[in-house]
């Protein structure tokens, strides 16, 4: 424990900060692994990825931001989608909490999030596969990193193109 301290501290407050998270602009000297590292990546992974580091590159030790959230960040920017947020009816399946501060400071026209397992109050109760949502009542859906857990991924998928 008192060393995982202590790499979170190292991770911040070393030189040089070389890494920038792009959530909260904070500086860092890196950022931290995801639980134990390549060692607690799934197999499969290991296999068809090129980039030893992914794993290493988790998380942002100030804000907590995870590297799925820096990069749907960074997607959303690239593709002009981000600015273009304000007054948008969003659908956010599993809703990253860093990104959906700054969602919220874009100000959507309806931001709903849910989950099928719902961390907080706010956080609406929704299956992918029976969504009680009509058709074309968002404007853009964010479902990051969700299709691979819902067991009936090709009956999912029809319901979220149709937003
Ligand atoms: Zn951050």
């Amino acid at each position: 424990m008192a060393f995982r301290k202590l790499l979170r501290l190292a991770s911040i407050y070393l030189p040089p900060r070389r890494r920038r998270c792009v959530i909260c602009s904070r500086r860092v000297h890196r950022f931290l692994p995801y639980r134990d590292g390549l060692a607690s990546e799934a197999p499969l992974m290991r296999a068809v990825t090129p980039d030893r580091q992914r794993c290493g590159q988790f998380h942002v030790p100030i804000c907590g931001a995870h590297d799925r959230e820096r990069h749907l960040l960074l997607y959303l920017r690239a593709s002009g989608l981000f600015e273009a947020i304000t007054g948008l009816h969003i659908l956010h399946f599993a809703p990253e909490t860093r990104l959906t501060d700054l969602i919220a400071k874009q100000s959507p026209g309806r931001h709903v999030k849910c989950d099928l397992l719902p961390s907080a109050s706010d956080i609406q109760r929704v299956d992918l596969t029976a969504m009680p949502f009509e058709d074309a009542s968002f404007d853009l859906v964010i479902a990051n990193h969700v299709l691979e857990h819902v067991e009936d991924d090709q009956r999912a998928l029809p319901k979220l193109l149709a937003f």
